[in-house]
């Protein structure tokens, strides 16, 4: 079997979005790329007893090389993430409740907190489109830019990363804010932070991330 070490971590990762409270039943869907294959879970997958066998690996053209299920109905949606972007390695699609109903409301999460920036900044949303079609991968792709994370317009959210941590990290964090907005909203009206003061927390987090190694080398 390929991959081994990869399909145990994409079943690790799915318990997790379940521990978290990120997804309900089959919702959702993981990918990772590893050099020109993807590996996806298959499609209306239950994670309590999904196990690392059940992941399907295919190729760059779409062509299953292992794997005995229906690959997920957002292959698509994966597909074109990493086709846009070749910094994207692996990606979370949720439907989490907080982001998804952010998503029904407005076309962008603002800068409702400075954690933001670890996102790529303001989250934009996604137009409707049916789950699993080409016109929902388009019009993701098309609000992605440099972004870590875009919203679905009724349907949840994706967030990218270079590895699958940083992706789910990305999916908790985002549920998060989507949380604290909706919070702020409903007891007044909440102050945004401006792209200025997002790009000084931007060079605060990179001065520490520096301080943080420079302590860890010195130790
Ligand atoms: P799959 O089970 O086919 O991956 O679909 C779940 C989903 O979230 C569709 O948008
Ligand atoms: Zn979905």
């Amino acid at each position: 079997m390929l991959y081994q070490s990869e399909r145990k971590l994409i079943v690790t990762i799915l318990k997790k979005m379940v521990d978290v409270g990120l997804v309900i039943n089959t919702s959702g869907n993981v990918s990772i790329k590893i050099n020109d294959y993807f590996l996806i879970t298959p499609s209306g997958a239950s994670y309590d007893n999904l196990s690392p066998a059940d992941i399907l690996v295919m190729d760059h053209n779409k062509q299953i090389i292992e794997g005995k299920l229906l690959p997920s109905s957002e292959t698509d949606l994966h597909y074109s993430l990493y086709e846009n972007r070749s910094d994207i390695k692996a990606i979370v699609h949720t439907h989490s409740l907080y982001a998804t109903a952010v998503s029904s409301i407005t076309d962008e999460l603002p800068a409702i907190h400075y954690q933001i920036i670890d996102l790529g900044g303001p989250v934009p949303v996604a137009p409707y489109e049916t789950f699993g079609s080409p016109e929902l991968a388009a019009a993701v792709v098309d609000k992605i830019a440099d972004k870590n994370a875009v919203l679905m317009q009724n349907h949840g959210a994706v967030t990218v990363g270079d590895n699958l941590d940083i992706a789910l990290q990305r999916s908790i964090l985002l549920e998060w804010i989507a949380s604290l907005y909706l919070i702020s909203l409903h007891s007044g009206q909440p102050s945004f932070i401006d792209n200025k003061k997002l790009k000084n927390a931007v060079e605060q987090k990179q001065k520490y991330l520096t301080l943080r190694q420079d302590k860890k080398k010195q130790s």
